[in-house]
């Protein structure tokens, strides 16, 4: 995406698509900019390790999925390279190989403030701006809510900001001035950020039932983990309740429960453009513990059941909604069951979920970032 034109100060996201999350927060606070400074600035995303890195990295975005679903691998790469002496050796060694492309993105991409949506691009880049004294402000925008790998806290960037005040420990932890941490929020598609609408007529418009407690089932934008398993228990579990399954990017598992014969009123989705509408009409959220979701779920009031999560990456996601009483961690089927009849005889236990995820929602964190952006701007100019 680029919008560009001359004598307005230029922003330069810094992104990459390993999973979707990079490219979505870029997204929003772009939307936000066109809602809040439509006149005022040009922009572009640049995917630094697709335009710009030497083989194999350049094909870290496709084989970004199949290195999450390697789970025990992927939580050990997490852990043991979570520390900041680690990360700035690595880098180092892999500086020689990396430093043309790192140099040719900044001659190819001048702006007037860069901002970094990826934990993997804050170190080298920021080095290279500093081998070509090059100055302009560097804003890091936190994208993973609490488990932030320490690859994000560049020492060097002007401002950081961070989705959750849990997010704040492992900042400080990696030498980050408290100067320069804004706790914020995760950035979130403005469509998500509206006032609740109307339940009863956006359940109409759905053709869903009024009178049930509808579930709400997602699995992420691939429909991950076991989603198809899931969607079945709950309907042999034969609860008072309609069930409302998005499977993404997953046809295959689609086809399967298109073609099942369902106890309970069932709605099956692929990849929907609507999930505000869907989770503003549902009651009850059961998901992996993604971040955009996560707080997307928040922000429509949606109390959480969780069922899966990266190891590493998103372990820190399932504890914020937990200990912050948003939600349940349910990593086995009976949990998840349990916890649905639970809530539907215990509506009050259900309620005050849902007041939790009132009280941690950020509908205004893209707005806020594009307020910053533009106060970084204007102090540099
Ligand atoms: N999503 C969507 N349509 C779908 C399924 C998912 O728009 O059919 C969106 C969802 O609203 C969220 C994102 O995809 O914004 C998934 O992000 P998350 O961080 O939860 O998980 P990921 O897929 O990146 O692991």
């Amino acid at each position: 995406m680029k919008k560009t034109g001359k004598h307005k100060p230029h922003i330069v996201f810094l992104f990459s698509d390993t999973g979707g999350g990079h490219r979505s927060a870029s997204e929003a606070i772009i939307e936000a900019i066109n809602l809040d400074f439509p006149e005022e600035f040009t922009y572009e995303m640049v995917d630094f390790f697709k335009e710009y890195s030497p083989p194999p990295l350049n094909l870290a975005g496709p084989v970004y999925p199949l290195m999450s679903r390697m789970e025990y691998m992927w939580e050990f790469t997490f852990k043991a390279s979570d520390n900041p002496d680690f990360m700035r050796v690595l880098f180092s060694a892999f500086w020689p190989y990396i430093r043309f492309g790192m140099y040719k993105m900044l001659r190819e991409h001048p702006g007037d403030i860069y901002v970094s949506v990826h934990p993997l691009i804050n170190i080298p880049f920021l080095r290279a701006m500093r081998r070509r004294e090059i100055t302009t402000p560097y804003f890091i925008v936190v994208t993973d809510l609490v488990s932030t790998h320490t690859a994000w806290f560049a020492k060097e960037a002007d401002l950081i900001s961070i989705p959750t005040e849990q997010a704040r420990k492992p900042a400080l932890y990696a030498g980050i001035d408290p100067e320069k941490m804004k706790v914020i929020g995760l950035p979130v598609a403005d469509r998500f950020c509206k006032p609740p609408g109307d339940k009863k007529g956006l359940r109409k418009k759905l053709g869903w039932s009024q009178e049930k407690t509808i579930i709400l089932l997602v699995g992420g934008g691939e429909g991950m983990g076991p989603l198809g398993t899931v969607s079945k228990e709950i309907n042999q579990a034969k609860l008072d309740v309609g069930l409302v399954v998005i499977t993404g990017r997953n046809r295959k598992l689609k086809e399967e429960l298109e073609a099942m014969d369902w106890n309970i009123p069932t709605h099956i989705y692929g990849f929907v453009t609507d999930m505000p509408d869907l989770m503003r009409a549902a009651d009850i959220l059961v998901t992996k513990a993604g971040p955009g979701t996560i707080s997307e779920a928040l922000i429509a009031n949606l109390p959480i059941i969780l069922y899966h999560r990266i190891p590493g990456q998103e372990e820190g996601n399932v504890s914020y909604v937990i200990d912050e009483g948003a939600g349940i961690w349910a990593p086995n089927i009976e949990d998840i069951i349990n916890t649905l009849e639970d809530w539907l005889n215990n509506p009050e236990k259900r309620m005050l979920a849902v007041e939790n995820a009132k009280r941690l929602a950020r509908p205004d964190a893209s707005r806020q970032i594009v307020q910053t952006i533009a106060e970084m701007v204007r102090l540099n100019k």
